[in-house]
């Protein structure tokens, strides 16, 4: 029997690997099975050169828990090593500049295991003693290698009838949890589900008189012939969607898939699916599966993958990432560059000939599908130039166009004064029907913008495209949606709509008072612009828009910390009352019927000072600044205080009026209602009074 030392620099590595690697020590498993693997194949590599010509017999590797032992063991038939193999390959471990590295990759076990071929001390991550018996496929004696981990190692030669290793773990007692049989098959499950030997993790079991027993056949946990390691043309949908389902029990059927395949410049292969996402981005995230030559790596591809594809479900497999090194090193490694780049032109393909092969059907997925496609326009900058090709606007009539299509149907009628294309937008139909309607009366279209991604969407294309504006459907009454000349308004016609404004605006809750703005349910702090504005007889009386501009302003401060002062501005809406509409007419004849008399006087001293007003300042414009007596200023001054003072008067006989009707009151409240803005005890009080009107 030999005893001797590790050949390791640092005193001991033992310590090293628990305290470092101790979050993932479950990885463990991995390592020491891919090695029966390694030896099996390279078993098998030697048969087909002729260089073994012995029987190669039942290749399986076999794990199995001895409970009373405490032990793991792991048996493989495949090469096994000579006493010069373990020797060699087992005590020498170069271990130059250790502490250094291991401080730097503390947090990263696949690092550490990688750089240093740890791979077999894994193992005593969670054991107290690892035992190899070993037996070369070459003529030499087995032997049998004992660790207790420590430094120090013994190796004696023993007694095995078959060729192969068995790699024996005596688990630690703070490790007990990997003796249980669900723990570790869950284990040998997520890391060798591909392995391309068999595993055997006991027997198959089988109900029998009332309880579980075994049966003669071996419980394998691995399929050695993974899809993506299978030729596309040899495969059919069924299939794809078969290893889908067992990939992804839970999950519903994908939407299509892509198959990688690749073996120049790198290596790659991979079947990655669109899934039918419902609702939160992050629940299906890290659902790509990274596997090296089958063993399971990670399923965090961030860096691997394009940001926006990690939405993708699947896996990848390629030998030539460098999964033993940090995260950040992977972004920068030019390979892995490639990689992404690839799977992007792929994924880019695919949707591409879809589109052009299936529209129809590339359409009707198209609802689910966008998500991806706008979540890579939002994220990667020159996305956009390859996905023009199959992006679609959707109208809300469920008509779909790409983009030139749509440009094409809208130019005639919806390009603006200035020669902007103006797209009109709903992004909630329901809510928004009334302005959807009358848009399309007009002959424009209205496309349906109620994805979640579709707000931010709305700048980039803006941004993207040229002379093109997005405004939302409500965003002003229909003649001034889009612009097409300058409108004049009439003098005489500006000063009784006027009159309207003031009527309405009068009767708005305001901002700051508390009482009354307590009356209108969470309508407090909103600014009213009231305007009036010739809207055609078959429009209705009042309407309600909110001005683009702000809305988004108010959205973004909503997503952005930074804009919080949008979000702080009030909510503004302008209520428009159309001066075409006979009810609105008859308010305001009745209104100057009503208030003829007491707005006489009024009238006649505003139109007094409005004239002393404009004398003297034709007088002062005359002058040079600096021969304007203090008197004469004083005197203008006084004269526009004055016309504020009567103008405060007419304000108040209006808004006298305005208190006193019904009809003010009740289309307001109409505008209200269908803008959904009407809640609380206003809505209450608008009840009342319209069941007291139709009585
Ligand atoms: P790596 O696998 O990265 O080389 P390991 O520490 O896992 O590093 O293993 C070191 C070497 O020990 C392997 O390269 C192989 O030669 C040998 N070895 C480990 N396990 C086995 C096994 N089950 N059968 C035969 N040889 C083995």
């Amino acid at each position: 029997m030999k005893q001797g030392n590790i050949g390791v620099t640092t005193e001991n590595i033992f310590p090293v690997i628990k305290k470092f690697l101790y979050s993932d020590h479950e990885i463990f498993i991995r390592e020491i099975v891919s090695n029966a693997v390694d030896a099996t194949q390279k078993l098998k590599t030697l048969a087909g050169k002729g260089d073994f010509k012995g029987e190669m017999g039942d290749l399986k590797i076999r794990v199995s828990i001895d409970k009373d032992a405490k032990t793991i063991t792991v048996s493989d038939n495949g090469i096994g090593m000579t006493a010069e193999e373990i020797e060699k390959y087992i005590n020498q471990i170069a271990f130059s500049g250790a502490n250094d590295f291991l401080d730097k990759y503390k947090d990263d076990a696949n690092a550490i295991i990688g750089h240093f071929g740890l791979g077999f001390y894994s193992s005593f991550m969670v054991s107290k003693q690892v035992d190899i018996i070993t037996k070369s496929y070459q003529d030499a004696p087995a032997v049998k290698w004992s660790c207790d981990g420590s430094p120090s190692f013994t190796l004696e030669e023993t007694e095995k009838a078959e060729r192969g290793t068995d790699i024996v773990m005596h688990i630690d007692d703070d490790c007990k949890e990997f003796l249980e049989k669900d723990k570790l098959e869950g284990l040998l499950r997520k890391y060798c589900h591909f392995l391309p030997v068999p595993v055997a993790f006991g027997k198959k079991t089988e109900w029998k008189d009332g309880k579980q027993v075994d049966t003669d056949e071996d419980n394998i946990i691995n399929n050695v012939e993974p899809l993506w390691t299978k030729k596309p043309a040899d495969l059919k949908d069924e299939d794809y969607k078969e290893f889908y389902r067992h990939l992804f029990p839970m999950a519903d059927e994908p939407l299509f898939w892509i198959h990688l395949n690749v073996d120049y410049p790198f290596n790659l292969t991979g079947i990655l699916y669109f899934p039918k996402i419902k609702n939160n981005l992050d629940i299906q995230r890290n659902k790509i599966q990274l596997y090296c030559n089958q063993v399971f790596v990670t399923d965090a591809v961030e860096g691997i993958v394009p940001e926006f594809l990690t939405l993708l479900h699947g896996v990848i497999d390629s030998p030539d990432i460098p999964l033993n090194v940090s995260r950040s090193y992977l972004q920068s490694d030019a390979n892995v560059k490639k990689i992404s780049g690839y799977i992007t032109k792929k994924v880019n393909d695919r949707l591409a000939s879809i589109f052009k092969n299936e529209r129809e059907d590339f359409e009707k997925k198209w609802d689910d599908i966008k998500i991806f496609i706008h979540y890579g326009l939002l994220t990667e900058e020159d996305y956009f130039d390859k996905a023009k090709a199959y992006f679609l606007l959707k109208d809300t009539e469920g008509k779909h166009y790409t983009l030139d299509e749509y440009q094409a149907l809208i130019k005639d009628q919806q390009t603006n004064k200035d020669g902007q294309l103006v797209y009109l937008y709903a992004n909630d139909p329901d809510a928004q029907y009334t302005y959807i309607d009358a848009a399309k009366q007009k002959g424009y279209n209205v496309l349906l913008m109620d994805g979640q991604l579709d707000a931010p969407l709305v700048g980039m294309l803006e941004r993207k495209l040229e002379k093109t504006t997005f405004t939302r459907v409500d965003a002003d009454v229909i003649d001034r949606l889009i612009q097409k000349e300058e409108t004049q308004r009439d003098k005489l016609e500006a000063e009784r709509s006027d009159k309207l404004s003031i009527v309405f605006r009068s009767q708005m809750p305001k901002k700051g008072e508390e009482g009354k703005a307590s009356l209108w349910g969470g309508l407090e702090g909103a600014d009213f612009n009231v305007e009036a504005q010739a809207l055609g007889e078959d429009q209705l009386p009042v309407m309600m828009t909110q001005s683009e501009y702000m809305r988004r302003m108010k959205e973004m401060a909503r997503l952005q910390p930074g804009m919080a002062f949008y979000g702080e501005m009030p909510d503004m809406y302008n209520i428009i009352l159309n001066t075409d509409s006979p009810l609105i007419r008859e308010v305001l004849e009745d209104c100057e019927k009503q208030t003829a008399e007491a707005l006489k006087p009024i009238e006649a001293e505003l139109r007094g000072l409005n004239a002393r007003q404009a004398v003297l300042r034709q007088e002062q414009d005359k002058k040079k600044p600096e021969e304007i007596t203090q008197e004469e200023k004083d005197d203008l001054k006084k004269c526009g205080e004055d016309i504020r003072a009567e103008q405060q008067k007419r304000d108040d006989v209006l808004k006298g009026y305005a208190e006193k009707n019904d009809r003010v009151h009740q289309l307001i409240d109409l505008a209200l209602l269908q803008n959904g803005l009407l809640k609380g005890e206003a809505l209450t009080r608008f009840v009342k009074r319209s069941v007291e009107m139709i009585k």
